[in-house]
């Protein structure tokens, strides 16, 4: 076990930088402090889990890297671009723009095949209709999904549409994957697949990435877990 302090982070960009996060939910006796004083830098090229029992803020803190919340107090930068200092429309685009998203239900939408999906979010982002295709179909191709390109998600198994988001999360070249509970609706041979798909991306494109589950498969994946309880960070492992 190290601190994070140990990290070698020697010339690494800080891609995440949280100080001093609270966030609490309800009010009077009912108030449950989903963080309690969180501080946690991401650098760059990190393939980081959020481990923790339900309910000790991962998701609440996986939210806050992401843009989806904000603090009631503390400091989120992503990037160096710092989350305070930026309007609900600047946050969205920040999302839109700088970071990937994998959730545990997929997301995908349904009437759209594989490779509209993933076209949408570039078309989202403004991109010439004549590029979109081009890129969508590169980034399934490299997901292994290029013969599934043109099914709708209903035609997919559940580990087929967990790629398809993740090649939606990537077209857009994104600083940092979020992925939350990714392997929640996925088998066990799925989900390994899933984390092999995950390490490739760490070690060959340097891809960071920070997952919030309670999966021992994903945690092992990871190369830093960073334990949770009682809404802060309990230990921070590498290794
Ligand atoms: P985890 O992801 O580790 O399961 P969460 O971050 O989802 O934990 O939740 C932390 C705490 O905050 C829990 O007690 C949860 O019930 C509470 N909480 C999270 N989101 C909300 C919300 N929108 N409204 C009320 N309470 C919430």
């Amino acid at each position: 076990m190290s601190d994070e302090a140990d990290i070698d982070t020697s010339g690494a960009e800080r891609v995440v930088e949280c100080r001093g996060l609270q966030r609490a939910y309800g009010a009077g006796e009912a108030t449950v402090r989903a963080l309690d004083g969180v501080d946690f830098d991401v650098f760059s090229g990190q393939f980081v889990s959020l481990a923790g029992p339900s309910g000790s803020g991962k998701s609440t803190l996986l939210n806050m890297i992401g843009a989806l919340d904000m603090p009631d107090i503390g400091h989120v930068a992503i990037a160096g671009i710092a989350l305070g200092d930026l309007d609900r429309a600047q946050r969205a685009d920040l999302r839109l723009r700088r970071i990937g998203f994998v959730f545990q239900s997929y997301n995908l939408v349904p009437v759209l095949s594989a490779r509209e999906n993933v076209e949408f979010v570039m078309q989202l982002q403004g991109l010439p209709a004549a590029n979109r295709r081009e890129r969508a179909l590169a980034v399934l191709e490299e997901l292994g999904l290029g013969s599934l390109a043109e099914r709708r998600p209903g035609e997919m198994s559940g580990g087929q549409q967990q790629r398809v988001a993740v090649a939606r999360a990537l077209v857009t070249e994104p600083v940092l994957l979020l992925a939350d509970e990714p392997s929640a609706n996925l088998d066990s041979s799925t989900t390994t697949e899933l984390l092999e798909l995950f390490q490739r991306l760490n070690s060959e494109r340097g891809m960071t990435i920070v997952t919030a589950t309670h999966d021992p498969t994903v945690m092992r994946y990871a190369g830093r877990r960073v334990h949770m309880v009682d809404g802060r960070i309990e230990r921070d492992e590498s290794g």
